[in-house]
């Protein structure tokens, strides 16, 4: 039988609407969401094969270390997880967690950490400026008269990148800065600045840009590898009287942001120097980051894609995508929206956090 559900684009942090086509409880394919406020129907490539993610490279059976990763069963991955945390010091336990988990699920996880004492948790979803972020309409970025934009946001998030296109047809002036010699935003701009790096942004605003940030415009700050330099440049231009809009990178990284710590790349290589055992869950992160993981005395992933970390683990855990729960995400304007269960999750995979509460129960934690 052939249903369409309506749900959340997973692929970025927009948080476009997305119909998602299924038949016999397997997702086929997506179909426009025509009334969606984000993004009126309207979708991109990635969004639109947003459906491939719930069947290609899949983890759907538990995993345990022998020789190896062998096939298991919940019992004995959650026996051996369970064992492995309680004979490890709080201290000598961290936490990392991708960008792209639900509300539901960091306030689990935080719970559950802080039930055992562990300190060593956070989120490693890309750089984001840790000041306190506003919601921004995504309406006022195509009302806006002038929009200065930071990063390549047209081509990595497509829909944002609608709304600039459509303030520009309705007379808005476009500026782009980045560190390319050319970029898709930059070319669908009137005005390019390049830049040697990050850091040197705010040297080329001069006061002639800065007379144009008022009330109607917006700047929109996107691909900045350093928090350091995120944070520098989006407190620059909360002095001035435009709208920020800070682009994250997953789809939940500002939910994330509101839950966890956010950890940078140095907070993140402490941790692996502090701890000893690791429970991540999620995307791989950064690849520098690997051989510190590699080099844990225990790893214990979830999630619901074969990666590499799968492949360094001691026990592995099969987590779900997103349609196939239900929750929150937050997107990168601040506006929160709800996700449901469409589809069962494949083989034996769980619900995030009905394994979080079964490695809490089987610890003897109450949650
Ligand atoms: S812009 Fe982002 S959220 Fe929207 S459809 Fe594309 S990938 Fe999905």
């Amino acid at each position: 039988m052939m249903k369409v559900a309506h749900s959340i684009c997973p692929s970025c942090s927009v948080g476009c609407g997305v119909n998602l086509i299924i038949k016999d409880n397997e997702a086929v394919g997506t179909y426009p969401y025509k009334r969606h406020p984000v993004n009126e129907g309207k979708t991109c490539r990635k969004g639109r094969e947003c459906f491939k993610i719930m069947t290609e490279n899949r983890l759907k059976e538990p995993l345990i270390k022998e020789d190896g990763l062998k096939l298991s069963n919940w019992e004995d991955a959650l026996d051996t997880v369970a064992s492995q945390i309680k004979s490890y010091p709080s201290h000598e336990i961290g936490i990392l967690v991708s960008g792209n988990y639900t509300n539901q699920e960091y306030e689990t996880l935080k719970k559950f950490a802080d039930a055992l004492g562990i300190r060593n948790i956070g989120c490693h979803t890309g750089s984001v400026p840790s000041s306190n972020l506003e919601t921004v309409a995504l309406d006022d970025v195509e009302k806006s008269e002038f929009i200065l934009i930071i990063g390549d946001v047209i081509k990595k998030y497509p829909l944002l990148g609608r709304r600039v296109i459509l303030a520009q047809e309705n007379g808005a002036e476009i500026l782009a800065v980045d560190e390319p010699d050319k970029t898709l935003t930059g070319i669908n701009s009137q005005e390019y600045i390049q830049v040697e790096s990050a850091s040197s942004i705010i040297d080329e605003v001069d006061d002639i840009i800065l007379e144009k940030l008022s009330p109607q415009s917006t700047v929109l700050i996107s691909n900045l590898e350093s928090e350091d330099d995120f944070e520098k440049i989006v407190k620059f231009f909360e002095q001035s009287d435009a709208k920020i809009i800070p682009v994250f990178q997953d789809c939940n990284s500002r939910g994330a942001v509101n839950i966890l710590p956010v950890l940078s790349s140095d907070d993140m290589k402490g941790m692996l120097e502090r701890v000893k055992l690791l429970y991540i869950l999620g995307d791989d992160p950064a690849p520098h980051m690997m051989e510190s993981i590699k080099n844990l005395d225990f790893i214990i992933s979830q999630g619901y894609l074969i990666n590499k970390t799968t492949s360094i683990s001691d026990v592995v855990l099969p987590g779900s995508c997103w349609a196939e729960k239900t929750g929150s995400f937050t997107n990168t304007t601040g506006e929160t929206q709800e996700i449901s269960k469409i589809v069962d999750a494949p083989g034996a995979a769980l619900d995030d956090q009905i394994i979080i509460k079964k490695i809490a129960e089987k610890i003897g934690l109450d949650l």
